[in-house]
């Protein structure tokens, strides 16, 4: 069962080809904002796992112009692709957090480039007023814009542990915003959070599948170097998972994801240096090359708890068919 080319889930690559008729490249880009979960609004430290890079570690550098950042990434990836269409990606920090007027500036930037195809802002739910919304919602009729929510878990202890910041409601409110607006949403979880069970993980993976989302990014935590997830696991050590059992998470939460939810990344990608654990994550094509095995091998796919789900409804109910197809 291959209905995405050659993966057993929907994964962006062969989203873009479907979409743009080619591979796309993502450029990683810097708008120079903050964070209120680090500037005082709401907390000064941010998110227990955020590194000082604001979860944006491969990002261009803020010195740059939008303009140079993105010619510079687009030399990098060049110099091993040969590639024509991006997507300019909005990473480091909170990239709504900032007048309407400089994001305007900045988002026009990148879109004024012919070889960038999409928008991507990465940004919290906390942070999308009235005057934001309505410029995404302009910049949307231009080219498409996708927004980036970190929700991470929908577990209440959990997102305090981790220092979120902000309620599931915030984030509900801002998906059902977006969506009125026909912006798609792209949701990040991590998997591996200190303390929670895999039931948990699935259960966050089973509430977005409920929400109006378009695309995901399953994560697996790094405990990075001078955060204060560092500090806390030296202090209260919680478990690490191994490579198998984060296959094996993975692969349940592909499982029962909607097929029409793409995926965008399946694993982590924090900065080699840094990493305190897990090790063995630092070699990420043995991570992606595993994962793509153990599907192969169970021979299983994105969406397949939900039609075994449906087959079985069709079981106890077999009469609702005859019905649907003889009236
Ligand atoms: S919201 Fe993002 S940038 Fe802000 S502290 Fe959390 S991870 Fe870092």
């Amino acid at each position: 069962m291959m209905k995405w080319a050659d993966k057993p889930y929907h994964c962006l690559d062969y989203e873009m080809k479907r979409r743009f008729g080619e591979k796309v490249y993502r450029l990683a880009l810097n708008g120079g904002m903050t964070c209120p979960n680090r500037d005082g609004t709401l907390g000064t430290r941010g998110c227990i796992f955020c590194s000082s890079g604001g979860s944006g570690d491969f990002a261009a550098s803020a010195a740059l112009s939008v303009t140079e950042q993105i010619q510079l990434q687009k030399n990098m990836i060049r110099q091993k692709r040969p590639v024509r269409k991006f997507i300019a990606y909005f990473q480091a920090y909170t990239n709504t957090y900032a007048p309407v007027d400089y994001l305007e500036a900045i988002f026009l930037e990148a879109l004024a480039d012919d070889e960038v195809i999409a928008l991507s802002v990465a940004t919290r739910p906390d942070c999308l007023p009235p005057d934001v919304l309505e410029l995404l919602d302009r910049l949307n009729r231009i080219k498409p814009v996708w927004v980036e929510l970190g929700l991470q878990t929908v577990h209440a202890a959990t997102a305090k542990l981790i220092r979120r910041g902000y309620e599931l409601p915030c984030f509900e409110q801002a998906v059902s915003q977006l969506r009125a607006r026909n912006i798609e949403v792209i949701v990040h979880t991590i998997l591996g959070l200190p303390h929670e069970t895999k039931e948990q993980m699935l259960e966050t993976v089973r509430y977005l599948n409920d929400c109006d989302i378009q695309g995901i990014k399953l994560q697996l935590l790094h405990i990075l170097r001078g955060t204060d997830l560092a500090d806390y696991y030296a202090q209260s050590p919680f478990h690490i998972m191994t490579m198998e059992e984060y296959t094996d998470i993975l692969i349940e939460c592909l499982e029962q994801l909607s097929p029409d939810i793409i995926i965008h990344r399946i694993t982590g990608d924090g900065p080699g240096g840094l990493l305190i654990a897990p090790l063995w994550s630092r070699n990420k094509r043995t991570v992606l090359n595993t994962i793509h095995s153990a599907l192969r091998i169970r021979g299983t796919w994105q969406g397949r708890a939900l039609e075994r789900a449906a087959d079985l409804k069709q079981e106890e109910y077999p009469c609702q068919n005859h019905l649907h197809y003889t009236s």
